[in-house]
């Protein structure tokens, strides 16, 4: 995946500041909210919302088992309507790939419409090294390129930032990119988005080249589409003169028909609209009507190997609605920064760790990024089972060894042996009682200190229950 967010912590160390940023906490438990509640009313507005979400999850799951057929379907549809489509293995491959198409245009920048795709290869840095800039033209995005920052939302990429960081931003970031902000902006939203509206709108008269990603691809036709709601989308992908977009195979459906499920079930899931206000069609190109060139980079990047995990590949279902995220208690107070990765949240948690591996202590950290309450679960729109994925990579990881892995198992092991010896084992239980009162409220312990620093230890009791037992029951009434 993107090196990004190379040199972040693992989960656990970046949470104790992001936990501890009040204004974060603020910014998050206030947007979260919103949209979840927004979220359940329009949702609770179709009385078929659960066959919606079996038909969605069918759908992809019919997909991901034929992925191969319908992906070269999707080729050779996209090729007879004119685009040109490449294939790339990894992130190094789609960067290279859309840097070459670029400078085969003699260009130096391009204006992009938000792509998760793009950031998870670290596109817009590999497209810097080659001395071209690329433009997020997502009101959300842009506030998080402007303010050199890092996404930590799936929708709502700046939901960290409230009004007045935003303005700050503006004014002080915006004339170094180009048009600067209007003296006295406020912090006002319709300010603030006429702000960036007139900021975009040079970028967008003057960029040939678009970067685009998409949130599906229908095989039977070619046709890639986009859902959106500020319009920058539609601008990227009808004015420039050559389109790129860089879309993981996993976005492919088979026909227009199943596309229709997912109109339904995305907007309601990931703004709360019945329709989103801007859905785009695009199939190869046609003369006279928008880019007279169209590539298509479909990007793999670890995804092959997430379907061959028989538990794991559901998390390829993901239409990344960021439901998921609104609802979770961990996301709420950690902030999407610390997952270390452009996918936070509870889908970032099962994702991240399988397309980049579990290796790192980052990826490592992520499948325990969770309290398992299952609420992601239950609001996702394909059904994917978070807590499923979650317990099946703790288990990869665990299997893997580790520092606390190997403390672990050698106290089970130890465990085993007590338990199996029940003399030992209740010599320890009486030892253990006559010196509760030397017992320290917190356990020192490597590995076990932070988890009681947050939990009391139980109190021993004064006598083991076996003994207590004998005492206090005959043998007739114990058995
Ligand atoms: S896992 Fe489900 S709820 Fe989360 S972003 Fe993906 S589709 Fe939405």
């Amino acid at each position: 995946m993107s090196g990004t967010y190379l040199g972040m912590p693992a989960f656990p160390t970046a949470v104790r500041a992001s936990t501890k940023d009040t204004q974060l906490r603020a910014n998050l438990t206030h947007a979260t909210h919103t949209i979840r509640d927004k979220r359940a009313k329009a949702v609770a507005e179709l009385d078929d919302w659960a066959q919606l979400r079996e038909a969605g999850k069918d759908i992809k799951d019919q997909t991901l088992h034929h992925l191969d057929r319908y992906l070269l379907q999707l080729e050779t549809q996209v090729t007879a309507a004119g685009g040109v489509v490449h294939w790339a293995t990894d992130a190094a491959e789609a960067n290279r790939i859309v840097a070459d198409l670029v400078k085969a245009k003699g260009e130096t920048e391009v204006v992009k419409v938000k792509s998760m795709a793009t950031q998870e290869i670290g596109l817009n840095e590999a497209l810097a090294a080659e001395g071209i800039t690329a433009y997020e033209t997502d009101l959300a995005e842009l506030i998080v390129q402007l303010g050199d920052d890092l996404p930590s939302h799936i929708l709502v990429p700046a939901i960290h930032k409230n009004r007045s960081e935003i303005r700050d931003i503006f004014i002080e970031a915006m004339g170094r990119w180009g048009r600067p902000a209007p003296d006295g902006l406020s912090d006002n939203p319709a300010d603030l988005a006429e702000a960036a509206r007139l900021h975009l709108r040079e970028k967008f008269l003057r960029a040939k080249v678009a970067v685009s990603g998409a949130n599906f691809m229908v095989a039977e036709t070619g046709t890639l589409v986009v859902v959106e709601s500020e319009g920058n989308g539609r601008m990227c992908l009808t004015l420039p003169e050559t389109l790129i977009s860089v879309v993981g195979i996993e976005k492919v459906i088979p026909t227009w028909q199943d596309l229709g499920v997912f109109l339904q079930l995305l907007p309601r899931s990931s703004t709360a609209e019945r329709m989103n206000p801007y859905t785009s069609t695009w199939t190869g190109t046609t003369g006279g009507d928008g880019p007279a060139e169209f590539h298509l980079v479909l990007l793999d990047n670890g995804r092959t190997a997430t379907l061959a995990d028989e538990v794991g590949r559901q998390a390829l279902r993901c239409i990344r609605c960021s439901a998921c995220l609104n609802v979770c208690p961990v996301y709420e107070r950690a902030g999407g920064h610390a997952y270390g990765s452009p996918y936070p949240g509870p889908i970032g948690a099962i994702l991240t760790p399988q397309l980049r591996g579990i290796q790192s202590e980052v990826d490592a950290s992520l499948p325990y990024a969770s309290s398992l309450c299952g609420a992601c679960y239950e609001v996702c729109p394909v059904a994917i089972d978070i807590p499923e994925v979650l317990v099946h990579l703790r288990e990869q990881v665990a299997d893997q060894g580790g520092k606390g892995h190997r403390l672990e198992a050698a106290a089970i092991r130890a465990a085993g042996w007590i338990l199996g010896h029940p003399a030992v084992l209740a010599a320890g239980e009486r030892a253990a009682s006559k010196t509760r009162k030397l017992h320290p409220q917190k356990s020192p312990g490597p590995g076990i200190g932070p988890w009681t620093e947050t939990r009391d230890l139980p109190e021993m009791p004064a006598e083991p229950f076996r003994d207590w037992w004998k005492k206090n029951r005959s043998p007739k009434e114990g058995r």
